[in-house]
């Protein structure tokens, strides 16, 4: 996490207070967020007075006097004027019983936390120390959200569980989850007709069961990272041709530590190889005995390629759910955590939440982090419209001001003045506590970096971070920040959802950064840029992909890497469905050439939405190898149905850059 500014926060006035806190203004004026213009020269003035007046501070008040009940929030940095009044004391109380203690200050002087709180222990009041721009916010949940805190015993009920698989990569995760998804009879019976929202709920036998479908434990540690759990249980996918690999150890690690049941599913029983037996074994050395062997760790045998054992499966899970009892209330304001979030085109800014308490509506008014707004729609993973979700359902929810972050608390606020509220409160609050780090002056870029570190020096890799989805975007973030070792640091210039922009590149030379994309792409412009401005940019669809370069480059060996030229590019202006043949897209050749059977991206504002390639190419009515820049074209395309007017079809090619 970033630090916190440093040097003392040159006092802040405080937000228009609680009843019977001293006059917020001080000596160098600065912020005055809650100010009042009309009245702030009368109220400097006063103060002066009061300054000048030894009285003030010497007025003690008597040592048995009451302190408040609960919980005070007090800023960090605040003064001896801040914060006798938020303790019924006085100023001169607090800086008597700090000289007592050795420490002199003057009423305006900033605390120390150690100060604040042991004045605090002193009286026996209980303080919460918040950042500066936090205490806004904090009274503001304090006074609006109070009431959803209580729930009452007899509310509960029972809510489906929610479970996220994990595992080593090609264990079968991802297969396992669609297997799973296609045992819903209801969804089996709309033909099976799925729109991938970030989570899925199936309902098996009567029962619920609502699973995370981004595999892997990326998501899952960076949720929690943000202080999230939505996660109830973790089925930990075993190859049993493969056995316990580091990933599992890891995925092992990560749900003990969110203290969640762990199910084995011991994976990939059809094939030869397989050894169940040995997975067991493993486990249990890992302190997971199975219950065949006296154990408390439910282990179950599937194929996912088969579908073998997945009944069994559920069933292992619906038992452990049933003994967990996981309950939460359906009455009331809802509260959830997103999942994830982005911005889409045609639908503005979208995020798929979990709803962990209460029922999220239609026409709800939300704050999710910063982002604020009422509820338009709530799409759920069959892409139907609905207009209530319950706990444990998830779902995508449309109307925020802007894509929230993923592990974002979400909450229906009552109303949009209150939403907004808090939303500009925190985004007010991001904006004082300098979200990013300042980027290294040092900074290497990519090739460079192994260099610097041989000469012995600290390197620090200045990244500009961009990706598809807030998801990934965390998900890469937090291991990229795994590969820190003492001697190279990363120092991330900027994180943003969205293709490659001019702008990055502009900031990255700026700040000598290398520019990472992760399932994104530079439009043209930004392209030329970069190459005119010798901005490095690397492009990755993988994210094991990503981390083995970057720690290569780290080991000073980058390996050679497959430069993708791009051939052409061409915008889509039409898309007609055509019986027999499916749909073709009726292009403009923008750049290029476009030719049958090259490698397509296609693009939807920089960020990549599909990858295959061309089956077809027309020109009028006779099939063709080529098609140039400034010539029409139809784009006949294999198994994508998605297509919009406005995206982009891009064909490349790789090359291999030979390394210098
Ligand atoms: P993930 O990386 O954990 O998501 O793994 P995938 O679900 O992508 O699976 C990796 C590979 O293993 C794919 O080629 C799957 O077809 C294959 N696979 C998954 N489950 C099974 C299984 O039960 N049996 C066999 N033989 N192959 C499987």
């Amino acid at each position: 996490m970033a630090g916190r500014p440093g040097g003392g926060f040159a006092r802040r006035s405080g937000p228009g207070g609680p009843v019977g806190s001293s006059p917020p203004g001080r000596a160098g004026g600065g912020f005055g967020r809650g100010g009042r213009p009309p009245q702030r020269r009368a109220r400097r003035r006063r103060r002066n007075l009061e300054e000048l007046e030894p009285t003030q501070l010497t007025a003690y008040v008597p040592s048995n006097a009451p302190v408040p009940d609960g919980e005070v929030i007090v800023e960090r940095g605040s003064t001896a004027r801040d914060l006798g009044p938020k303790l019924n004391r006085s100023a001169g109380d607090v800086i008597r019983f700090l000289l007592l203690q050795g420490e002199m200050v003057t009423a305006t002087q900033s605390l120390s936390d150690d100060m604040i709180e042991l004045f605090a222990a002193e009286l026996g009041a209980d303080v919460r120390l918040v950042d500066p721009g936090e205490e806004a916010e904090a009274e503001l949940l304090a006074r609006y959200f109070e009431e959803d805190e209580e729930e009452e015993e007899e509310d509960l009920r029972p809510r489906p569980p929610v479970i996220t698989v994990m595992g080593h990569v090609d264990h079968g995760k991802t297969l396992l989850l669609d297997r799973i998804r296609q045992t819903d009879v209801v969804a089996g019976e709309a033909g099976g007709i799925t729109q991938h929202i970030g989570a899925y709920q199936v309902n098996w036998n009567g029962h619920l069961l609502t699973f995370i479908d981004t595999p892997g434990h990326e998501a899952f540690t960076a949720m929690r990272a943000r202080g999230a759990q939505v996660t109830d249980m973790v089925v930990l996918v075993v190859a049993a041709d493969d056995g316990v690999m580091p990933q599992t150890l890891e995925a092992i690690d990560h749900a003990r530590a969110a203290e969640v049941p762990i199910v084995v599913a011991v994976n990939k029983i059809d094939r030869a190889d397989a050894d169940p037996a040995r997975v067991l074994q493993q486990i249990a050395d890992r302190g997971l005995v199975p219950e065949a062997w006296g154990g408390d760790t439910i282990t179950v045998e599937v194929s996912a390629l088969q579908g073998t054992g997945i009944d069994d499966l559920l069933e292992h899970l619906i038992l452990l759910a049933e003994v967990e009892e996981y309950r939460a209330t359906p009455e009331g304001r809802a509260r959830g955590t997103v999942l994830e979030a982005n911005l889409e085109t045609g639908r503005g800014p979208v995020a798929t939440v979990i709803v962990q308490r209460g029922t999220l509506r239609v026409g709800d008014a939300v704050v999710a982090g910063s982002a604020w707004g009422k509820v338009k729609a709530l799409i759920d993973d069959r892409g139907d419209q609905v207009k209530e979700a319950l706990p444990s359902m998830p779902v995508l929810l449309l109307g925020l001001s802007e894509p929230p972050q993923a592990g974002d608390e979400l909450r229906a606020a009552g109303d949009l003045t209150t939403a907004r509220t808090l939303g500009e409160a925190r985004a007010q609050r991001f904006r004082l506590s300098g979200h990013l780090p300042a980027p290294s002056a040092t900074g290497a870029r990519l090739e460079d970096l192994f260099e610097q570190i041989q000469r012995g020096e600290t390197a620090t890799l200045n990244i500009v971070l961009k990706a598809d989805v807030q998801g990934s975007l965390e998900a890469v973030t937090e291991s990229l920040r795994k590969l820190e070792r003492d001697d190279v640091k990363l120092s991330f210039v900027r994180r943003g959802v969205g293709g490659i922009s001019e702008n990055d590149i502009t900031l990255a030379k700026a700040s000598t950064a290398t520019i990472i994309g992760f399932n994104v792409r530079p439009d043209r412009r930004a392209r030329e840029l970069a190459e005119v401005s010798d901005v490095e940019i690397r492009t990755y669809e993988v994210i094991y992909k990503l981390l083995e370069d970057i720690e290569a480059a780290m080991l000073g060996m980058l390996a050679p890497t497959y430069e993708e030229v791009v051939t052409g590019d061409a915008e889509v202006r039409q898309v007609f469905r055509i019986p027999r043949v499916g749909p073709v897209a009726g292009c403009y050749v923008q750049n290029g050439a476009i030719r049958r059977g090259a490698k397509v991206r296609f693009l939807r504002e920089g960020v990549i939405i599909w990858r295959g390639t061309i089956t077809s190419l027309k020109r009028h009515k006779d099939d063709v190898r080529e098609v140039q820049a400034g010539f029409e074209c139809g784009i006949g395309l294999s198994d994508f149905q998605d297509l919009k007017e406005g995206d982009v079809i891009e064909t490349f090619e790789e090359r291999e850059i030979p390394r210098a």
